[in-house]
């Protein structure tokens, strides 16, 4: 998508600090961190939120999920634990329309969330 800026980042458009790349997903640090760790995984075809997964296009979920459990073992998050967070929407607090999983860790996580 033109406009969005995850898409642009994934063509190198912005600049990012790139963790992993495969021919499917894009992983980067968040530019405002709110942990020690906290980096982005994204699909690099544009999926604008969990509510446009479907039957066509969520498997990535499930290779997104193997790519964190992957970097999460090397930036050493993994054995203490970490969160994964998906905002969907408004009220879910949704601010780049285009899918992405939060990583967190390096810090112990309060819950709930606000
Ligand atoms: P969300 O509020 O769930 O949509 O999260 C969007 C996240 O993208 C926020 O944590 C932002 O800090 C992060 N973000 C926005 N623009 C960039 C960028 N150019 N590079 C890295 N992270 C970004
Ligand atoms: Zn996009």
């Amino acid at each position: 998508m033109d406009d969005c800026i995850f898409c642009k980042i994934v063509k190198g458009e912005i600049p990012s600090k790139k963790i992993y790349e495969d021919d499917k997903v894009y992983a980067f640090y968040d530019i405002n961190p709110e942990a020690p760790v906290h980096f982005l995984v994204i699909p690099k075809d544009h999926i604008a939120s969990a509510n446009d997964l479907n039957d066509n296009n969520a498997d990535i979920v499930s290779h997104i999920f193997k790519i964190i459990n992957k970097l999460a073992v090397e930036l050493n998050i993994s054995d203490k634990g970490y969160r994964i967070v998906n905002n969907c929407g408004e009220d879910g607090g949704q601010t780049v329309k285009h899918i992405h999983f939060h990583v967190l860790g390096g810090r112990c996580l309060h819950w709930p969330p606000g």
